[in-house]
């Protein structure tokens, strides 16, 4: 098979998305043998019998293909870019009256989910694949990452949320309700979810004079930082931390920092120290080092339990 063919054969399936079916591809000029040829060279993969596609195509989606469908849910909100809490569960979309063609091979079996309009193999879009996910997840805080971070990336709009999340429960739709599109990452998500919780409001991305960008604030001053290692641990995160933290105190205001460990792992702590330093009205740009704590009943409705462990 000339070199010439098989790029006529690849770029006949990249036209049809990425995958094509063996009798959309023998067009004139392309012989049976043609396909089989491609495979070999490893200019086309074969998913399962009579289905081909590009080896660009991401594994999950050629597994998803393997099954009959098309790969959605918590999956492929990550293939978009999603920050998600959790590995996802590998979950393919068939359409209504699909069914799964089950493999024994399988490591970790996977979920299916159906819908009249399902994409026939590939990835389904971020609007639908939230909608999955957002029965699929476990808890409101992976669904507040979810939502939170597909309303960052502008990858799906306040109208499209409200229309996915129709239908869902009602702790479902209160959580969906409460996520904003301003926060700056997961991380931020869960403190903001937690603080919530215990009944302190933060503000996600903060801007603040001589500052700069700040991950959360509580009341005037307290503010927050809670990004991932990458960035803070380069020479220029480094730097520009200390700057920024000397910029909040000059402000009258002070800088609590949690790495992501904490965040993930410890968010119980995480919250009781943020209360203390409430507690301490730190959050109130009228306080004053060494000034006694403020009475816990204007924080919330969990802080007097922590600030009494904490002290
Ligand atoms: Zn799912
Ligand atoms: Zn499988």
């Amino acid at each position: 098979m000339s070199d010439s063919a098989r790029m006529l054969v690849a770029n006949l399936v990249r036209s049809h998305g990425g995958f094509a079916r063996r009798r959309d591809l023998l067009v004139p000029g392309v012989a049976p043998r043609a396909l089989a040829s491609a495979v070999r060279a490893g200019i086309l993969v074969r998913p399962r019998r009579g289905l081909y596609c590009v080896p660009e195509v991401p594994a999950r989606q050629q597994h998803a293909a393997l099954h009959g469908g098309a790969l959605t849910c918590g999956a492929a909100l990550v293939e978009h870019g999603v920050w998600l809490r959790d590995r996802p569960e590998p979950c393919i979309l068939l359409l209504d009256q699909g069914h799964a063609l089950r493999r024994e091979e399988c490591a970790t079996p996977e979920r299916f989910h159906h819908r009249a309009d399902a994409p026939r193999f590939g990835l389904d879009d971020p609007v639908h694949a939230l909608g999955h996910y957002l029965r699929c997840a476990p808890d409101a805080e992976a669904i507040a990452c979810a939502v939170e971070s597909c309303l960052a990336r502008g990858l799906v709009s306040s109208a499209e949320l409200a229309l996915v999340a129709r239908g869902a429960s009602r702790p479902v739709r209160e959580t969906v309700a409460w996520c904003r599109a301003t926060a700056g990452s997961g991380l931020e998500t869960i403190v903001r979810l937690a603080l919530s919780d215990a009944g302190v409001k933060a503000r996600s991305q903060v801007r603040l004079p001589g500052v700069g960008v700040v991950d959360l604030l509580v009341g005037d001053c307290l503010v927050v930082e809670v990004d991932g290692r990458a960035h803070h641990a380069s020479d220029d995160g480094y730097e520009s931390d200390r700057r920024r933290d000397a910029g909040v105190v000059l402000l009258g205001g002070a800088v609590l920092r949690f790495s992501s460990s904490q965040v993930t792992c410890e968010i119980e702590s995480v919250v009781g120290v943020i209360l203390a330093a409430i507690g301490r009205g730190m959050h109130l740009s009228t306080s004053s080092f060494g000034s006694p704590p403020r009475p816990a009943a204007r924080v919330g409705r969990h802080a007097a339990f922590h600030i009494a462990d904490s002290e």
